[in-house]
Order: structure tokens, then C-alpha cells, then sequence
């Protein structure tokens, strides 16, 4: 089946197909980490995984690298302020690469929890310097840079024909809006769309992250690094770049820009794919307004990473995806419902036998286009109305390589909740006064809450269904 996807490049759905045929490249950009990811970053790297199960589940041979971005961010996209690793290195009285290595741990450990498996090559920022310093000297050895002195080394983005494309339709109108706003902050730029290649280390001052260059002191600017790692571990022309929506202003134009000057391969990459934000009860999740959830947060309030997964999909990648409470709660239930359905019967299926299956060529109808997950689980509830083997067949299948819902996973409790053993408690006594239909209501009530009572001669045992 051929797999439709939105490209932002060109405004619009097209077929998919790769470079080389059988085989993909993607790259996707990935949050900084400098603190406690949250559940908003998790949904960029729900959609990377989402967008490589898709190639994977479509028989792709597929290279995903996911960068780490352990060094040097600085606090907005205008090239200047404090490192924000350093900014909090400091307010935690530890030194900047701890501060990345110990959220890089945790963002991975999070991953985990979320059944999101490692990307193939996750290169680190600070281990790739020298390819940073090559990409910079191609450029400068192509005349596209000029060197702002006490400053660093910019890219005349006047000499890019079509910089900015990525911003279409309309992107030159854009870009002059983009200018008149941007020009009151020039810092010695030539024009307000050029950008840092390189940064020289403020004089006097040093910081914990510079490296010396073969030519000067100093660190690189934010957005090299993208393409030095994308271009090493999937070479110069590759066919998916994902990342957040935000980026189509910036952070992406600028990456084209280097990366189409310096290799000469255009278009540098063939489709470009972004993910929308995750909104909070339909505003911004912003510190302010203390609404920035981790995980930590939503196992606190009894609900599985895998809960959130499941939320995840309920929506389309590509558009806002609002979080309430009750929609996780929404989504909690939905998948113990699936679960409960399921019996854990789980069924290993091969590629020539799934293919038989009417509802299956379906369910890939609505991965191919354009991953359409919210219609994909709308087939997968309807199907379950039918109790039928072929269903075990094809959610098996599929919770092997794309859905990893822990569908056929029983949760290990030790623990019997008190409210559990008051209802058997309650029972026991409902059967000795023989008020049956207490004693059955109350077992009801059991299993509804996920558990079993069996009648022993102590009494009862219980246990997790
Ligand atoms: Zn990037």
C-alpha cells in the first residue's frame, strides 16, 4: 500500500517515496535537556517513534537518528543570552555536563516507560565538535559566512536564493515581516535572518562548554549541529526530517540553508514532517501557570506512561492535542477496555497471513494516510464489538510493531487495595446472613475494579484478574 504523508516543504500530502527504494533516513531534532522532560516533549518523540513504526510496520529498512542536544542552547532563538545548561548548572550548583547527563538518563528512561525503543544512532552534540568545525569551514570556504568581530562567524542568508522556503506558501512576504520584526535586535548581523555558525567565547569570561577550535576559542551556534550529525549518520541527502512545528520559522530554514549551501544537494531533504504542540486544558503549558505534567506527575496520580500513549494516539501528530485530565482518564479507560477484551490471548501472526485480513488492509488504509491514528483506533473499537478470532490475529500483530499499548502485558500488583478485601469481607458476611444478591453485587463490584474472589475453606482468596 503506498503510505501518504504531509510534507510541510510543499504544503501537502504526497506519496511517500524514498531515495533509495526500501530504504529510509530520518532524522529527528530533539528536545535540549536541561530539565525534566515533559509530557508535551514526550509528544515530539511519540511522533519520531510513531513515524518509524509506520516505515517499519510498511516493510521500510529504516536508520532513525534522534540528536541529543547536550550543549550550548541558548536562551531564545536570537543568538544571544545565557547558556541555559550553564543557567542551570548554576542554580543547581553542579557542573554543566552533569546537568545533561543526568536529564539525558532520565529523558531516556522515560522513553522506556513509554515503550518508545531507542532510535538507531542518538549522537550527542559535545561528541561531534569536529564535524561542527568542517561543516562551518565548508561554508566559509564557499563565501557564504562573515565574521562579526568579539561575535562569531554568520551566514549571510541574502546569498541563499530560496532561504526561507520551508515558511511557504508566501514565504518571502514572511521573511520581510520576519525582518522588519527582527531588525531591532541585530547585534552587528548584516541582516536580520542571518544566523550564528559559530560563537566566539566572550572575552574574559570562560565558559564550562567551549572547545578551542584549530581557530578560534569558542562553541557552535545552535543550529549546525543538525546538520553535521544528519549529514554523518545518513549522508547529505536523507528523506525524512521530523520535528516540532515551531521550528518552521527557524531552526529549520537555517538548517536547510547551511546544509543545501555546504553539499550542494537539493532538496537537502525530500519531506519534512512536524508535530503540533500538546496543549494544556486548551491553553499553553507554561511554568506560570504550573501546568507543565512530567511523568513523574501521572503515575502520582494513578495512571500508566502507557495510559499516556494511548492518549497520544488519539490524536493525529499533525494537529494542537489538547490534555485534560479526564481525557488521560478517558484514554486509561479505553485501554483497560481493550485490555479486558483481549483476555491476553495474544496470537503470533506472520506478514502473509495478516495480509489476508479485510479489517487489517483497513487499519494500514488509515496508517497510510498521513498516520491517521484517531480513525485507526475508531476501526480497532468498532472491531471489538465482534468477537471474532481474526481480531486477536490483527491487534496482535500490531501491538507487536506499532501500537506497544502493553496490551497483552498483566500488570504484576502485590499489594490487594483495602478497599478490595472490605468488599470480600463484606461478602463473606452477605453469603453467612445469605443475602445472595449482596454477595453477587459485591463480587461484581470486585471484578470491575480488576480482581477476582474465589471462595477457599478459610474463607476467600483474592487475586488480580
Ligand atoms: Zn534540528
Amino acid at each position: 500500500m503506498k503510505l501518504y504523508l504531509y510534507n510541510t516543504l510543499t504544503r501537502q500530502k504526497e506519496e511517500f517515496v524514498p531515495i533509495i527504494p526500501g530504504k529510509v533516513g530520518m532524522y529527528s531534532c530533539w528536545p535540549t535537556v536541561y530539565r525534566d522532560p515533559s509530557i508535551g516533549n514526550y509528544r515530539a518523540t511519540f511522533t519520531a517513534d510513531l513515524i518509524r513504526n509506520t516505515l517499519k510496520l510498511l516493510w521500510y529498512q529504516v536508520t532513525a537518528v534522534m540528536n541529543i542536544t547536550d550543549v550550548w542552547h541558548l536562551t531564545s532563538d536570537a543568538d544571544d543570552g545565557e547558556d541555559k545548561m550553564e543557567k542551570w548548572a548554576k542554580r543547581e550548583w553542579i557542573s554543566a555536563f552533569d546537568v545533561a547527563k543526568r536529564y539525558e538518563t532520565i529523558f531516556r528512561d522515560g522513553m522506556k516507560q513509554l515503550n518508545i525503543d531507542e532510535f538507531d544512532v542518538m549522537p550527542r552534540a559535545t561528541e561531534h565538535i569536529v564535524d561542527q568545525i568542517e561543516l562551518v569551514k565548508k561554508l566559509e570556504e564557499k563565501w557564504y559566512t562573515y565574521v562579526v568581530e568579539g561575535d562569531g562567524i554568520y551566514m549571510d542568508t541574502t546569498k541563499v536564493e530560496d532561504y526561507g522556503k520551508l515558511m511557504w506558501p508566501n514565504y518571502k512576504k514572511r521573511l520581510e515581516e520576519l525582518n522588519a520584526w527582527e531588525r531591532i535586535n541585530m547585534w552587528g548581523k548584516k541582516h536580520p535572518t542571518d544566523f550564528a555558525l559559530w560563537k566566539f567565547s566572550p572575552v574574559g569570561e570562560k565558559r564550562q562548554m567551549e572547545r578551542e577550535s584549530p581557530r578560534w576559542i569558542g562553541f557552535p551556534g545552535w543550529h549546525i549541529e543538525c546538520s553535521a550529525m544528519s549529514s554523518k549518520y545518513l549522508w547529505q541527502q536523507f528523506d525524512i526530517h521530523h520535528g516540532w512545528a515551531d521550528h518552521i520559522t527557524i531552526h529549520h530554514p537555517n538548517e536547510i540553508a547551511q546544509s543545501e549551501c555546504a553539499f550542494g544537494k537539493y532538496p537537502w531533504v525530500k519531506y519534512w514532517i512536524h508535530n503540533e504542540f500538546l496543549q494544556v486544558d486548551g491553553g499553553k503549558m507554561s511554568k506560570s501557570l504550573w501546568n507543565v505534567y512530567n511523568l513523574k506527575d501521572i503515575e502520582e496520580k494513578g495512571f500508566s506512561p502507557l495510559d499516556l500513549r494511548y492518549f497520544y494516539f488519539m490524536a493525529q501528530y499533525g494537529n494542537f492535542q489538547n490534555f485534560t485530565w479526564d481525557w488521560l482518564e478517558a484514554a486509561k479507560n479505553a485501554r483497560r477496555s481493550l485490555i479486558k477484551k483481549l483476555k491476553w490471548k495474544y496470537v503470533s501472526v506472520n506478514k502473509s497471513q495478516i495480509e489476508t485480513y479485510e479489517f487489517y488492509k483497513k487499519i494500514e488504509e488509515f496508517i497510510c494516510d498521513n498516520i491517521n491514528t484517531p480513525k485507526l483506533f475508531a476501526e480497532i473499537n468498532n472491531g471489538l464489538k465482534e468477537n471474532v478470532d481474526w481480531l486477536h490475529h490483527v491487534i496482535s500483530y500490531l501491538e507487536d510493531k506499532f501500537l506497544k499499548l502493553g496490551l497483552f502485558e498483566q500488570e504484576i500488583v502485590t499489594e490487594i487495595p483495602a478497599e478490595i478485601t472490605a468488599f470480600a469481607d463484606q461478602r463473606i458476611q452477605a453469603k453467612k446472613d445469605k443475602n445472595y444478591a449482596l454477595a453477587d453485587e459485591l463480587r461484581n463490584k470486585i471484578t470491575e475494579l480488576w480482581w477476582n474472589v474465589k471462595d477457599n475453606k478459610d474463607g476467600y482468596e483474592i487475586e488480580k484478574i
